[in-house]
């Protein structure tokens, strides 16, 4: 009998696995990968083959619209989530929550308190929620426990690890027996060496070349692990970059004194928290100090801005205009590139290139925002997407018309079909034998059964 049994649980497992297995072979896939501050139009200073080769087969994207303020942690969380700074509350790279009465920085990697995340459900915990596996290798955010999820791979922030090393997690992933359908990876150049040299100087040819031939390892190892023709690849950034210089400089020493309000957040935007009290104090001394900085009380943000609905947002903002910078005097740490400016302008615009079943060949498309990424990252893994500020049908022409998810449809509905009747057929075959064993097993043991009882009332009886 408990042969027969276990040769049916064999014959179910038989007859559904190869149905499971389809599944998961022929699932949409997809590999988001930033290349931090890597501006729209850095594959056109140095020869990028690479790039190219991506933009020859699949689509591009001229000119991205990210969000305000153009800086790394806002922008990578708008990617995944649709939403404005101000709605999915990750406002700067440096914040202050004065209800948490708590503090969030990238410069000291003090970004693991939950919930300074948490007004926003990053795409991989749906993703997740809806079935699937993602993985991410070092993408801002990852190895923070959001909503109660990490995502089901991630690789613990640490800037040493090679884009190789991120590379090979992330192919181990996307073949596993228990594949992922998402990836995310993340890169932290050309923004350290844009910040450092400047977007204009000659020598960022070589930094922008560089990442090319990673760009062609990424292809190369796809290639290899025969993932290349099936993934959906998406190569964007989350901002560009702007040439500073000694010579367009904002001292803010030089218009209001330091004990008055502490900076929360630095060059270009200045987000300022003014001691209490002194609110109009410091607003009348900045207001007009410079020619080349614009200070907004918090409700006089333009709203375009999409900047203004968020406690984590200062009651001051002091924003410098394209290529200059706030400090508060000279002896302050000044970089010859930098981003954060206005969203509106094209030196702060994110590169945008997509290859894979999904994506239409050798096609330009003029503007997107990059809000609209997360509509069309759910539409390609096929999971719900919650309410955001991007739109799909913005997007929606960069894909072929019928989104391949499946190269063989008959194929595949023969093998839905089988699956359902493999289920049907091994759960009646189960339950049938369960009936004829329990009746079998009943009858056989009624008899011991009615002695245990006899055995059990006959003290009962004496007492
Ligand atoms: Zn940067």
């Amino acid at each position: 009998m408990v042969a027969t049994l276990i040769l049916l649980v064999m014959a179910i497992c038989v007859m559904t696995s190869p149905s499971i297995l389809s599944f998961q072979q022929d699932q949409p896939r997809v590999l988001l990968l930033s290349f931090d501050g890597f501006r729209w139009d850095y594959i056109y200073k140095v020869p990028t083959p690479n790039f190219h080769y991506i933009m020859k087969n699949g689509v591009r994207v001229k000119q991205v619209t990210n969000v305000f303020i153009t800086k790394t942690y806002p922008n990578h969380y708008t990617m995944v989530t649709g939403l404005y700074a101000e709605s999915h509350g990750i406002v700067a790279n440096e914040m202050y929550d004065p209800v948490l009465n708590k503090t969030f920085s990238l410069n000291n990697m003090n970004i693991y308190n939950s919930k300074f995340w948490e007004e926003a459900c990053p795409i991989w915990v749906t993703n997740q929620m809806e079935g699937h596996r993602t993985g991410a290798a070092m993408w801002p955010g990852t190895d923070v426990k959001i909503h109660g999820v990490f995502p089901t791979h991630y690789l613990f922030y640490n800037e040493s690890v090679s884009f190789e090393d991120r590379v090979a997690k992330l192919i181990d992933w996307f073949i596993s027996e228990e594949p992922i359908n998402f990836g995310l990876l993340y890169w932290e150049q050309p923004d350290a060496m844009g910040h450092v040299l400047g977007p204009e100087n000659p020598l960022m040819g070589a930094v922008i070349s560089e990442i090319d031939g990673k760009l062609g390892y990424l292809v190369s190892e796809l290639k290899k692990a025969k993932l290349w023709d099936t993934l959906n690849i998406i190569i964007t950034s989350d901002h560009g970059m702007a040439q500073s210089s000694s010579e367009r400089l904002i001292e803010l020493d030089q218009y209001v004194a330091r004990e008055l309000y502490t900076m929360v957040d630095h060059s270009p935007v200045v987000a300022i928290l003014p001691k209490e009290g002194k609110l109009d104090e410091v607003y009348e001394a900045l207001v007009n100090a410079h020619p080349n900085m614009t200070v907004y009380k918090k409700e006089e943000i333009p709203s375009r801005l999409h900047y203004r609905y968020n406690s984590k947002i200062q009651p001051i903002l002091a924003m410098a205009d394209e290529g200059w910078e706030i400090l508060q005097n000279k002896s302050d740490q000044l970089s010859l590139g930098n981003h954060g400016y206005d969203n509106i302008l094209p030196e702060m615009h994110p590169i945008f290139l997509a290859y894979g079943p999904a994506f239409r060949k050798n096609t330009t498309k003029e503007a997107m925002s990059l809000t609209d990424l997360y509509p069309l990252l759910c539409h390609l893994l096929g999971i719900s997407p919650l309410p955001n500020n991007g739109s799909f049908s913005n997007v929606e022409d960069l894909l072929l018309r019928e989104v391949p998810r499946d190269p063989h449809p008959k194929f595949y509905e023969q093998e839905s079909y089988a699956y359902f009747i493999g289920v049907f057929l091994g759960s009646t075959l189960v339950v049938v034998f369960l009936l004829v064993f329990t009746k079998h097993l009943t009858h056989r043991q009624l008899p011991s059964m009615q002695v245990q009882h006899t055995e059990i009332s006959q003290p009962l009886l004496q007492g």
